[in-house]
């Protein structure tokens, strides 16, 4: 479905990032990830993609690093050719922290990895992708669902729907289509880093479908924008959540 298209992933070591890299592989593309420090669970994906049949290419970038972006997506057009899927998932979350004990560093370091790199890939996305190319992005139900104590997360994933809304529009008459994804709670190193496993059951208990997401289901949702059914949805946020929200 996705043979020979170029697909590039960010964050895609661990987590969802890793089963959009899965999944788009087993459908086909050619894909590039970046991870920022776990070089062992980085090459696990690679060696669990290739082991499928699929191909697939890791950079360690740290996306807080200027420049980082850019050699991402240079990399991913030396081995394979120009962009034809990008898939920003790279996000960073701290601790739970209220507005009053969140400090400038925090706030700078979560916009610049979360929103500066979707302007970054979008802009590169804008002068070199090919048309007809698919962008997706991962947002949170956090933007719909305000939680006290991650201001700066919530701030920059509302960063990443602004930044689609406006790229859908100017990349449209390409037929490039430009989507954000929004999981709900997702069973990833992340959600079970911010919050006790008591929180987890309760979060669990109150969706309709009465349990948390696994990678794969939000994977499978950018897969299908990703591929030829998405045409026509562009400029659109779609909730993965088991139904809250
Ligand atoms: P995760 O398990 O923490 O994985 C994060 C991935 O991003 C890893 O591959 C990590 O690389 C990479 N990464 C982190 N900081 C980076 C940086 N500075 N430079 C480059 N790569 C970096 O996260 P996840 O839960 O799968 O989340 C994926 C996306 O879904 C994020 O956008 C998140 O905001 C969103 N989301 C998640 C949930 C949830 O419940 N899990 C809910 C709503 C939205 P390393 O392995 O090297 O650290």
């Amino acid at each position: 479905m996705l043979k020979g298209r170029t697909a590039v992933v960010t964050g895609g070591s661990r987590g969802i990032g890793r089963a959009v890299v899965e999944r788009l592989a087993r459908d086909g593309a050619n894909v590039v990830f970046n991870y920022a420090q776990r070089t062992e669970a980085a090459q696990d994906v690679v060696r669990s993609v290739e082991e499928a049949g699929g191909s697939v290419r890791a950079v360690r970038l740290d996306l807080a690093e200027h420049g980082a972006a850019e050699q991402l997506m240079d990399v991913a057009a030396q081995h394979f050719g120009d962009l034809d899927i990008l898939v920003n998932n790279a996000a960073l979350n701290f601790t739970v922290t209220p507005l009053a004990e969140t400090d400038d560093d925090t706030f700078d370091r979560v916009m610049t990895v979360n929103a500066r790199t979707t302007f970054l890939t979008l802009r590169y996305a804008a002068r070199h992708m090919r048309d007809d190319g698919r962008i997706v992005s991962i947002s949170s139900l956090n933007t719909v669902r305000p939680a006290p104590g991650n201001a700066p997360y919530a701030a920059s994933k509302g960063a990443v729907e602004q930044l689609t809304l406006v790229a859908a529009q100017e990349l449209g008459p390409r037929g490039i289509t430009v989507n954000t994804v929004s999981p709900g709670a997702t069973d990833t190193e992340l959600l079970r880093g911010t919050n006790p496993p008591e929180v987890l059951e309760t979060v669990a208990g109150m969706t309709p479908l009465r349990r948390l997401g696994e990678p794969a289901d939000v994977a499978d949702v950018v897969a299908f924008l990703a591929g030829p059914d998405g045409r026509w949805i562009t400029g659109q946020n779609i909730r993965a959540t088991g139904g809250i929200g």
